[in-house]
């Protein structure tokens, strides 16, 4: 099955009872038993719920992985992948990682005996270094937030397996449309479901894909045992969210490239951040391991008061957090997704007061542009 097909017929389709063609909303929580212990697969719906395990199988085929999860949201997700370790764990994870993980691992994980160690990883060869003999997992992310950073995932795996290590890829922002880390060997991928996954600013959740059966079993058991499940109405949301992954994806595309275009061209701003330019420092990786170069984009305007300007200017373009959806969002990372990194820290990593990052969205490209046009002159 090619991609456009497994987002509509992978997993469980439809209703055998009834013909339905799509997935009932199984909003239950407990299921009778013909006999203590005898029931048809589900007991209780944090286990296990038919709406939910039908998300579960479709997110397994599209990540062509062995097993499938879902989550309240991406970050419970990404903390139920690290109860996989245990205290004197070490964990490597890219040094520009969402803002949210980075606080999971400092402020939460770090008080159960997490240790962790950021490190930029678009360049493989800092991997080793930082390897110790507690090193445990490889976590990256790529492309990265806001400044769009990429990993050679395929090179990151090598360094970890032969040093015993599992690798994690966080693929929210390619989405399983245009990569599949599992397949350039990574152990195991989860989205924040929250942007093109569900893709209309309607639901929080997360995804966790894993190409082994005892890690699945694993996970099952961490997700069972500390309950972070998505709730049916969600999965539901979802399932619907994916039919029309790829059209939107390649319409993103198709956008962002018209979009970046015009930003190379302008004169009021400094850098361009985008994988799909040739410029960009890893773009033949990007190119060689992802079928897409995703509707993110990032630039400088020089300063916060610029930056600012352009943000209330903006028709178009909504001014909030998040990103993968049908409408353009527009922020200012140093102010908003990133403010829980520490300044220093934002200078270290090149994310600069001035630095404006946009999902693209699905509206007229034209229109987006004319209404940037608009909004960066003085
Ligand atoms: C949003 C996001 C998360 C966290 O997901 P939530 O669904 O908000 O919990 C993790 N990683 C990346 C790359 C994200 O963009």
């Amino acid at each position: 099955m090619k991609k456009k097909t497994q987002l509509i017929h992978g997993g469980i389709m439809g209703d055998e009872h009834t013909g339905a063609v799509s997935v009932p909303i199984y909003q239950v929580s407990t299921y009778k038993q013909e006999g203590p212990g005898k029931h048809k697969g589900y007991e209780y719906s944090r286990t296990g719920n038919p709406t939910r395990h039908a998300l579960e199988e479709l997110i397994k085929v599209i990540e062509e992985g062995k097993r499938g999860f879902a989550f309240g949201s991406g970050m419970a997700a990404m903390t139920a992948i690290m109860m996989l370790f245990s205290a004197g764990d070490h964990i490597l994870l890219t040094d520009d990682v969402y803002g949210g993980s980075f606080r999971v691992m400092t402020k939460v994980l770090n008080r159960f005996g997490l240790e962790a160690t950021f490190i930029d990883t678009s360049d493989v060869s800092n991997i080793e270094k930082e390897i110790k003999e507690n090193t445990k997992a490889l976590f990256i992310e790529s492309p990265t937030n806001p400044l769009l950073k990429i990993t050679d995932i395929e090179g990151a795996v090598k360094i970890a397996k032969a040093n015993g290590m599992l690798t994690i890829v966080d693929n929210t922002f390619s989405t399983p449309y245009w990569q599949n880390p599992l397949n350039l060997g990574a152990d195991i991928v989860l989205h924040s479901a929250t942007k093109y996954i569900g893709g209309h600013s309607d639901v929080v959740a997360g995804l966790a894909v894993v190409n082994d059966e005892k890690l699945g079993n694993d996970l099952h058991f961490i997700q069972n045992s500390t309950g972070g499940v998505l709730g049916p109405q969600d999965a539901w949301l979802l399932i619907r969210g994916i039919k029309t992954l790829g059209i939107r994806m390649e319409e993103h595309e198709q956008n962002t490239k018209q979009i970046v275009d015009f930003l190379l061209q302008h004169d009021g701003i400094t850098n361009v951040y985008y994988p799909g330019i040739e410029t960009h420092p890893n773009h033949e990786i990007a190119k060689r391991q992802a079928r897409g170069f995703g509707g993110m984009v990032s630039f400088d305007v020089g300063s916060t008061e610029k930056a600012e300007k352009v943000l209330t200017s903006v028709n178009y373009f909504t001014l909030a957090e998040s990103l993968g959806a049908v409408e353009s969002l527009i922020s200012i990372p140093a102010l908003m997704t990133h403010a829980s990194i520490p300044v220093e820290r934002r200078n270290e990593l090149g994310i600069t007061d001035g630095l404006i990052r946009i999902s693209v969205g699905l509206e007229d490209a034209e229109d987006l542009i004319d209404d940037l046009k608009q909004a960066l002159e003085d």
